[in-house]
């Protein structure tokens, strides 16, 4: 989806320093998208104590929202530079097209990988038939040797799945636990949804070069002998061989994200990463151009087919160069 957020500030994304051997405790911030019934989202990433888990640079919580109350999806086309969208259901689905010519429905359990590159635009609607949305909206940051490509989107409707006793690990990026995504990923990083049984315990093995963050979108759960509650994110440094997960008295679900440090310090503002306050202002300034143009002719980020409606237009940029901030 969209930053919808209306004066969304510039944020400078490095690798943080390591936490010890303890997990982290993450709070989300809320945050309106907008619009007359506004669905609001529950942000873990990008926030002030940690900005990128791996490559993972933005992830929003939300639901299960019931769409007569919030109205569901409906983001008009915008643009995206510099990542990948990874676009997760638990329930609901949603309808994305994008100005390369995908349209396809994203379902709970499948995986809509938009690879963004140099630039493309999509939309995202939440289907007629939706009644409960329930799920995340994550973005990966493009390594420097990536982020310049052509867009691309893959569709992933088969993915691997490994069942313990009292446990289902579905990985969407990556490998874990001996199944490997299909999906295409830049830098080493891994993605997966987790159910637990009311009362399971999994020792889940982890790349030990990896940092990793667990979103807990039922719980509470135990990371580590941590008691992680609903909504929240424990952050563990890398070193981790494994990650001791014990579900509640009630059934547990997560979404297990992690990946080496990201080497790179990005800039991210609204539907941009880039590298500089220059960077994402002058996408900016392209997307509003193809804007006022109407898409006419050959554009960085395209007309997107089939939205019924105009296409999004950029906030006011930040009047505020950002300057790089020490790695934390
Ligand atoms: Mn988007």
């Amino acid at each position: 989806m969209s930053n919808l957020e209306p004066a969304p500030a510039e944020v400078m994304c490095s690798a943080s320093a390591a936490v010890g051997a303890r997990p982290q405790v993450l709070e989300p911030r809320l945050v309106p998208l907008g619009g007359v019934r506004a669905m609001t989202v529950r942000r873990t990433l990008p926030q002030r104590a940690r900005s990128l888990i791996g490559a993972w640079c933005f992830c929003d919580h939300y639901g299960p929202d019931d769409v007569a109350v919030s109205g569901g999806m409906d983001v008009p086309p915008h643009p995206h530079t510099g990542l990948q969208t990874v676009s997760w259901l638990f329930e609901g689905a949603i309808d994305h097209r994008d100005s390369i010519g995908s349209a396809v429905r994203v379902r709970p359990g499948q995986l809509q990988l938009m690879t963004a590159g140099r630039g493309i635009a999509h939309s995202e609607v939440s289907t007629p038939d939706t009644t409960r949305l329930h799920g995340v909206q994550l973005w990966v940051a493009l390594p420097d040797g990536a982020r310049d490509a052509a867009p691309a989107f893959e569709s992933h409707t088969e993915l691997p799945v490994v069942e313990t006793a009292g446990a289902r690990i579905r990985v969407f990026m990556g490998e874990l636990a001996g199944a490997v995504s299909p999906a295409r990923c830049f830098t080493p990083l891994v993605g997966a949804e987790l159910t637990l049984d009311p009362g399971a315990d999994l020792e889940l093995p982890v790349e030990a070069a990896f940092e990793h963050g667990v979103l807990v979108d039922a719980g509470p759960v135990l990371v580590d002998g941590e008691v992680v509650e609903a909504d929240r994110m424990a952050y563990l440094s890398p070193g981790h061989e494994g990650i001791s997960l014990r579900a509640g008295d009630g059934p547990a679900r997560l979404v297990l994200l992690g990946g080496e440090p990201f080497a790179e310090d990005i800039v991210m503002w609204w539907n941009f990463v880039g590298r500089s306050h220059e960077e994402v202002v002058a996408a900016r300034a392209a997307w509003m151009a193809e804007l006022g143009s109407g898409f006419a002719g050959a554009g960085r980020f395209g007309r997107v087919p089939g939205y019924p409606g105009g296409a999004l237009p950029a906030p006011v940029p930040p009047n505020v160069r950002l300057r790089p901030r020490e790695r934390r």
